[in-house]
C-alpha cells in the first residue's frame, strides 16, 4: 500500500475545494492547477502550490491531458483525483495517469471506459443482474432498425446517446411520427457535445423518480453501501436539488435495491467510489447509468453517515482494503442539497459576474461548500454551479426546518443566482410532502415562471 505524500487535484471551483480539504484532513500535500481565468480562485489560494494549465477555454486547460501531466510530473505528485467532470470519466486520462507512473484516484480504466458507454454499460448492468429500462438491445444503425425496434418498445420513447452526459444527447418521440426527427436530434447533438454520434432507444418513463445508489469498494471483493439518493428535482435532465435517503422508498424496497447494487459490484470486481443511477416507477426499479466517480450530490451521503467519501476514495485507490464493513455504517437522519447556479432563477441564463457581498449559511446541520467569496469574479467559461447547501436533520421534517432557515440566511450578491428558485421551492406542498417525480419541476416552473 502506498501512501499518498502530494495529490494533484485535477478540477476546479467547489469540487476542487472538497478534495483539498479531505487531502489536508489526511496530512496529504495539494497541487491546484488553474486556467488563467482562475488565477485567483480559492481552490488555487487554499492548495499547497499552484500550477497554471492554460488559457481559459477547458479545452486548452482543465481538459488538457498533457498539461496536467506536466504539472503532475513538475510536482512531483504521486496520485492525480479528478473531481466530477472534465476528465473524471476519462479512460483515455486515468491509462496516462497510470502509465506516468501516477495512481488516478479512481476506478480502473477499462471500468470507466465500460460504464462511459451507454449501450455496453447496459448489456454489462444486465449481466450483473440490474433491471433495466425496455429499451434497444444495441447501437441503432439504421432508420429501419429504430422502427422495428421502436414498435417493440411502445411509445412514448427517449432516444439516447451512447457517450451522453449532463442530459444531453436525449430526444422524447411521443408518437411514431416524432421517431425521425429525434434520431437525428439526438445523434447529431451526441456528435457536436462527445464526438460520438451513436444512439440507442429506451422507454419514455411517465413518472418516475431518479433514484441513485452511492457503494464504495476496494476492488478484493469489500464492498458497502452508502443507502440511496433521491434526485428527482430536475431541469431538463439535470438535478437541481438531492436528498438522502429517498422519501419515496419503503424499508423492503430499499434493502432490494442496496443488495442489487452491492451484488453488481462485487461481481463486477469494481474499485473507488461509484453510483448506480435508476428511474423507479410503480414499484419498479429500472437501472439507466452507472457513474465511475465521485458525485456532486455526494455530501448527502456523508451527511446521514458521517462517512468522508473522498478519504474512503483516496484510500482504496492507495491500493488499502477497506476498513469499514457494512454493519459498522449507520444511518441516521435526513439529508438535502440544493445546488445554487449563477443564474437568472427564472430563465436559467448564466450569470457570471463579480460576488459583491457573500455570507454562507452556517450552523447545526448546515455545510456550504463553495469557492466563492466577496469580490471574487465567478468567471463564464465554466458550469455554474457555485455554491451547494447540505443540510441534515435527525428527521426529514426537521432537515426541511433547517434547509429553510439556511437558505434565508445565505446571502450572494451581485450576480444572479437560483438561491431564490430554493427559496420557493421549500414552500411547496407538493415538495414539503416528497410527492414528485422527474417532471414535477418542470411542470411548476411552467406554472410559476
Ligand atoms: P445523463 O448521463 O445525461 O445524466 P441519464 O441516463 O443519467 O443521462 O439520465 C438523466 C435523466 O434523464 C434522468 O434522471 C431522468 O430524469 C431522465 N431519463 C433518462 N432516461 C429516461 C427514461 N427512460 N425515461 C424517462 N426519463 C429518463
Amino acid at each position: 500500500m502506498a501512501n499518498f505524500e502530494k495529490i494533484l487535484i485535477a478540477n476546479r471551483g467547489e469540487i476542487a475545494l472538497r478534495i483539498h480539504r479531505a487531502c489536508r484532513e489526511m496530512g496529504i500535500a495539494t497541487v491546484a492547477v488553474h486556467s488563467t481565468a482562475d488565477a485567483d480562485a480559492m481552490h488555487v489560494r487554499l492548495a499547497d502550490e499552484s500550477v497554471c494549465i492554460g488559457p481559459p477555454q477547458s479545452s486548452q486547460s482543465y481538459l488538457n491531458k498533457a498539461a496536467l501531466l506536466t504539472a503532475a510530473t513538475i510536482t512531483g505528485a504521486d496520485a492525480v483525483h479528478p473531481g466530477v467532470g472534465f476528465l473524471a470519466e476519462n479512460a483515455t486520462f486515468a491509462e496516462m495517469v497510470r502509465e506516468h507512473g501516477l495512481t488516478f484516484i479512481g476506478p480502473e480504466p477499462e471500468h470507466i471506459a465500460l460504464m462511459g458507454d451507454k449501450i455496453e454499460a447496459r448489456k454489462t448492468a444486465d449481466k450483473l443482474g440490474l433491471p433495466l429500462v425496455p429499451g434497444s438491445d444495441g447501437a441503432i444503425d439504421s432508420e429501419a432498425t429504430a422502427k422495428r425496434m421502436a414498435e417493440e418498445i411502445g411509445f412514448p420513447l427517449l432516444v439516447k446517446a451512447a457517450a451522453g452526459g449532463g442530459g444531453r444527447g436525449m430526444k422524447v418521440a411521443r408518437r411514431p411520427d416524432e421517431l425521425e426527427e429525434a434520431l437525428r436530434l439526438a445523434s447529431s447533438e451526441a456528435a457536436a457535445a462527445f464526438g460520438d454520434d451513436s444512439i440507442y432507444m429506451e422507454r419514455y418513463l411517465g413518472q418516475p423518480r431518479h433514484i441513485e445508489v452511492q457503494i464504495l469498494s476496494d476492488g478484493r471483493g469489500n464492498v458497502i453501501h452508502l443507502g440511496e439518493r433521491d434526485c428527482s428535482l430536475q431541469r431538463r435532465h439535470q438535478k437541481i436539488l438531492e436528498e438522502a435517503p429517498s422519501p419515496a422508498l419503503n424499508s423492503e424496497e430499499r434493502a432490494r435495491l442496496l443488495g442489487l447494487c452491492v451484488d453488481a459490484v462485487r461481481k463486477l470486481g469494481y474499485r473507488s467510489a461509484g453510483t448506480f443511477e435508476f428511474l423507479y416507477e410503480n414499484g419498479e426499479f429500472y437501472f439507466i447509468e452507472m457513474n465511475t466517480r465521485l458525485q456532486v450530490e455526494h455530501p448527502i451521503s456523508e451527511a446521514i453517515t458521517g462517512i468522508d467519501l473522498v478519504r474512503e476514495q483516496i484510500k482504496v485507490a492507495s491500493g488499502a482494503p477497506l476498513a469499514l464493513s457494512q454493519d459498522e455504517i449507520t444511518f441516521s437522519g435526513h439529508a438535502i442539497e440544493c445546488r445554487i447556479n449563477a443564474e437568472d432563477p427564472r430563465t436559467f441564463v448564466p450569470s457570471p459576474g463579480l460576488v459583491s457581498d457573500y455570507h454562507p449559511a452556517g450552523g447545526l446541520g448546515v455545510r456550504v461548500d463553495s469557492g466563492l467569496y466577496a469580490g471574487y469574479r465567478v468567471p463564464p467559461f465554466y458550469d455554474s454551479l457555485v455554491a451547494k447547501v447540505i443540510v441534515d436533520g435527525s428527521s426529514r421534517n426537521e432537515c426541511l426546518m433547517r434547509l429553510r432557515r439556511a437558505l434565508e440566511e445565505m446571502v450572494i450578491d451581485g450576480i444572479s443566482t437560483t438561491l431564490p428558485l430554493h427559496r420557493l421551492l421549500i414552500g411547496e406542498p407538493d415538495f414539503l410532502n416528497g410527492d414528485y417525480d422527474i417532471h414535477w419541476l418542470e411542470s411548476w416552473l411552467a406554472t410559476h415562471a
